[in-house]
């Protein structure tokens, strides 16, 4: 067994700390506050190709292992969750390419998202679906060589800003079985009958774009179905293995930027004449929140070793870190606030945006009750 990461992934974390620190932390409150897509740091991201980190080199991409973007992720998080976001999920749903999409769709889609050109999103939940992913109800319905799409997807991460989407249709509503039928098909938001309403207002991650996205007769070619028809749901599990992963390295992140905070302010302020770090039970929240964030990170990156090297342990480790690492994050920023005391809470200090930014982790890509439903599945099945 081996813990060390090599040199070169060593090199990566450490490249994307500068970029993180000289382009992303300076501008994060700006985002937050204003609500507003980061175009800008996504430039200036490109350029480093921080986000075509999965995409093959074929397309144009960096190529990195899972381990290695779970890095890049951790440390894009820790300077802030909202831009680190918007840079990393431009290819959110590319690995359904990636792993079932014909040639052609690689060169049509791949390479436009690696080289900064296009943004693109995966579109599941709906208004009425949410984690039973079995009942969603936007329907493709083929009308000579064309998809028809009708019906709404909810919380779009991208969903204003993006160029295409990988969509899930229930494309066979007569299928037997609960989970056949369902299609994964690419739509392009300059589509006919294609209109997409930003969603503001949210608790955090606000730089990140969501969006409720419209299908009303939206035409798509026969070849923008990705995979094999019916098997999207399917293809869907496989993708959230990797995704949720993904996840768990942004609650690391959250909780490695909460720690790094906090303990610089515990060691800046001063109270009874001496600096808060001094005190016993402020030392005590700092080692338990940096043993609890190395604990999530050797999960994650235990999870991310996996794709590819171990893949049948993948989907109990994938559900295990995203549960655990989110947890993780919420409670790091929690005690972050609190050893900032009053400071905390508005949002001259990073603390009160990353407390905001945390929560999401335990609810999309899957909430933590959906993670322990699977854990405990595999348990049931498998046993230990
Ligand atoms: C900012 C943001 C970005 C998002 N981005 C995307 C995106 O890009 N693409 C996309 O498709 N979706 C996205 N989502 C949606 C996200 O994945 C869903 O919100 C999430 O899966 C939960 O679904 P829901 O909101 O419908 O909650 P519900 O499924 O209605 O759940 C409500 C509560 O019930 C619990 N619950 C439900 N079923 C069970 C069960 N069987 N056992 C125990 N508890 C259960 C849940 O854990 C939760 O606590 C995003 C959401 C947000 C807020």
């Amino acid at each position: 067994m081996d813990f060390e990461l090599s040199d070169e992934q060593e090199q990566i974390r450490e490249e994307v700390r500068r970029f993180a620190e000289n382009e992303v932390k300076p501008v994060a409150q700006e985002y937050d506050v204003e609500e507003k897509f980061p175009f800008e740091v996504l430039d200036a991201a490109t350029e480093m190709g921080l986000n075509g980190a999965n995409i093959p080199m074929e397309y144009g991409g960096a190529d990195y292992t899972a381990l290695d973007t779970a890095i890049i992720i951790e440390e894009l998080f820790a300077a802030d969750p909202g831009i680190a976001l918007s840079i990393t999920a431009t290819t959110f749903g590319s690995d359904a390419l990636i792993e079932y999409g014909t040639e052609e769709q690689k060169e049509r889609f791949l390479e436009p998202i690696a080289t900064g050109e296009a943004i693109m999103g995966a579109a599941i939940s709906e208004p009425d679906t949410g984690s039973d992913v079995s009942s969603v109800s936007t329907n493709a319905e083929k009308d000579g060589d064309e998809w028809v799409i009708n019906g709404n997807k909810m919380w779009i991460t991208n969903g204003s800003v993006g160029d295409f989407f990988v969509v899930m249709c229930e494309t066979d509503p007569d299928a037997e079985g609960r989970y056949n039928g369902f299609s994964q098909i690419v739509v392009e938001s300059d589509r006919d009958g294609f209109t997409s309403e930003k969603i503001t207002g949210k608790l955090g991650i606000r730089a990140s774009d969501t969006a409720e996205l419209i299908f009303d007769d939206v035409r798509v070619p026969e070849d923008n179905l990705v995979g094999t028809r019916g098997m999207g749901f399917l293809q869907l599990m496989q993708f959230f293995d990797i995704t949720r992963t993904m996840v768990a390295a942004q609650g690391v992140g959250i909780a490695k930027g909460a720690c790094e905070r906090a303990l610089d302010y515990a060691q800046e302020r001063e109270q009874f004449g001496r600096e808060i770090g001094d005190f016993q039970a402020i030392q005590h929240k700092l080692a338990d929140m940096h043993t609890r964030t190395e604990a999530a990170r050797q999960l994650t990156y235990k999870s991310a070793w996996s794709v590819g090297n171990s893949e049948d342990q993948l989907t109990t480790l994938a559900s295990m870190a995203k549960e655990f690492a989110s947890r993780v994050a919420v409670d790091a920023a929690n005690e972050a606030v609190q050893i900032h005391g009053g400071s905390g809470y508005v949002n001259d200090f990073d603390v009160e945006r990353l407390y905001r930014d945390a929560k999401i982790t335990q609810i999309y890509e899957g909430t933590s009750e959906i993670q322990k439903n699977v854990i405990a599945r595999e348990l049931m099945d498998k046993g230990f």
